[in-house]
């Protein structure tokens, strides 16, 4: 074992971009810093796959403004390459009775769409009539819907959304950790609809704006790249931290590698999944350790894929389609990258990411590579009526350890952990599991973990 490492203010451990923002800032403000990143390559689940004439996003297909993500693109000079997705990506669609139908974007929409069926709609409608859950229940977001909106609800318009954002099972998902502020229209207003109505409006008395959505020209690992860029050399991949203690005032980490090397941080930051976090803190505080251990986390798989536009039978003009698990298909739903990015490919083609797994089917995990690409185009065939031709495959992605499951339990999880953190002074997690899978919060979480050291 060689000391290779000078001590320093803060050692980081693990380099997608929860970790990369938290170093980033972290040097910004003068500290010495080291980020450890496990793997070959920096940007964790943001990954982009560049060929001559394509690009694929691995991960976040876009992305959605905040402050704090918009802050930190400006702080890493990134800012000249955003790109804003085409005006028609706030359009989504569901996949329902063999066709596409528009999500609805107003009361009045949705009452005219073929979305849901007139009973469906006025059950619906009798929303406000229905009471409110004792609030000491914890209740998931499955039986959440389907006692206040109906089950028609849950199936054809909740249930896709979820396996959007968490490629999750809406029966197992809590509601109060996934999507408080809808529980909070309910605790507020005795009803949802009744809240929406009723919604904080901007000073000015209007409508807070829209979050904008955005990607990157070249690809939206541009994000992390730039923040790795900056990081040189006090980034280092190949670098799996496995295993850290504490010695007096400091705390020293086993860095493993082509040789192993130890390194003496005042904090550390563990920026990793929930298992690798755990395995670090068992030592430490077993109770924290089991609490993140037991963050579930669904294979993801991404698959994308180039047709000639002439090819596909349906117009492109949105963010791309979810489906029901009622409707019988094994996608999950379907980006049109080219669509919302022209730069993703040839403008007489169209590149479009489907997405498989998540939380409601763990058999992709036991799939091969062709036979899910073969699932994908079969899928997509049937929805977006491609006629006889082959897709050119550009990258596939698998996802081991991308978005943890907001499941039951999980604010009791997350006060495990915190109980146990507060015994180790200056050790700090950031992550997808402590606030929500989205980069935005991702990148809050670090900035939090970086104030309170
Ligand atoms: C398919 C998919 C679609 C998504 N879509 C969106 C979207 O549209 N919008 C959005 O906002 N978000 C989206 N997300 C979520 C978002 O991309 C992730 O939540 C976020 O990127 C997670 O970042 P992270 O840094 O917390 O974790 P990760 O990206 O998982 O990074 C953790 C890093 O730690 C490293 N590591 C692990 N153990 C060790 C160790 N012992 N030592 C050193 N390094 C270690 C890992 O190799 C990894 O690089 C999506 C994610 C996926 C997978």
């Amino acid at each position: 074992m060689s000391d290779a490492f000078e001590p320093v203010d803060l050692a980081v451990v693990g380099a997608g971009i929860s970790g990369l923002a938290c170093a980033f800032w972290a040097k910004r403000q003068g500290r010495s810093v080291l980020l450890f990143e496990s793997s070959e390559r920096a940007g964790g689940c943001i990954k982009s796959v560049q060929t001559e004439a394509y690009i694929a996003d691995g991960g976040p297909q876009s992305f959605l403004s905040s402050e704090v993500l918009e802050e930190l693109i400006g702080d890493a000079e990134l800012g000249r390459l955003v790109l804003p997705a085409e005006a028609s990506a706030t359009r989504a669609y569901i996949y329902v009775g063999r066709r596409l139908v528009a999500v609805p974007q107003s009361p009045q929409q949705a009452l005219a769409s073929p979305l849901l069926s007139p009973f469906a709609k006025a059950r619906a409608l009798i929303e406000p009539l229905v009471p409110r859950a004792p609030s000491e229940h914890e209740e998931s977001v499955a039986d959440f819907v389907r006692r206040r909106a109906g089950t028609a609800v849950l199936d054809r318009v909740v249930a896709p959304y979820v396996s959007g954002i968490f490629a999750g099972d809406p029966a197992k998902l809590s509601m109060a950790s996934s999507f408080p502020q809808m529980l909070r229209l309910e605790r507020e207003h005795g009803s949802l609809l009744r809240g929406m109505m009723a919604r904080p409006k901007t000073k000015s008395g209007s409508k807070p704006p829209r979050r904008r959505s955005f990607g990157f020209a070249g690809g939206n690992d541009v994000l992390v790249r730039g923040l790795a860029e900056h990081l040189a050399p006090d980034l280092r991949v190949n670098s799996p931290v496995t295993a850290l203690w504490q010695r007096g005032a400091w705390w020293e980490l086993l860095v493993g590698g082509k040789t192993d090397a130890r390194v003496v941080a005042k904090s550390v930051v563990l920026a990793t999944p929930a298992s690798a976090a755990a395995s670090l803190l068992e030592p430490l505080e077993p109770k924290s350790a089991e609490a993140l251990a037991a963050f579930e986390y669904p294979t993801i798989v991404q698959i994308a894929l180039v047709y000639p536009r002439t090819s596909i039978g349906v117009p492109l003009d949105g963010f791309g389609f979810l489906v029901p698990r009622t409707e019988g298909l094994k996608i999950l739903g379907c980006v049109w990258n080219s669509a919302m990015f022209p730069d993703r490919s040839p403008s007489d083609e169209a590149l479009v990411t489907a997405f498989l797994g998540g939380a409601t089917d763990a058999s992709v995990a036991a799939l091969s590579d062709e036979a899910l690409t073969r699932q994908a185009h079969e899928d997509l065939r049937q929805v977006l009526r491609i006629d006889d031709t082959s897709p050119r495959v550009v990258a596939g992605f698998r996802w081991q350890e991308a978005i943890p499951q907001y499941n039951i339990g999980h604010a009791e999880r997350l006060a495990a952990v915190d109980k146990g953190l507060k015994r180790l002074p200056h050790v700090k997690l950031c992550g997808s599991y402590l606030k929500s899978p989205s980069v935005s919060d991702c990148i809050a979480t670090a900035r939090v973990a970086l104030a309170s050291l």
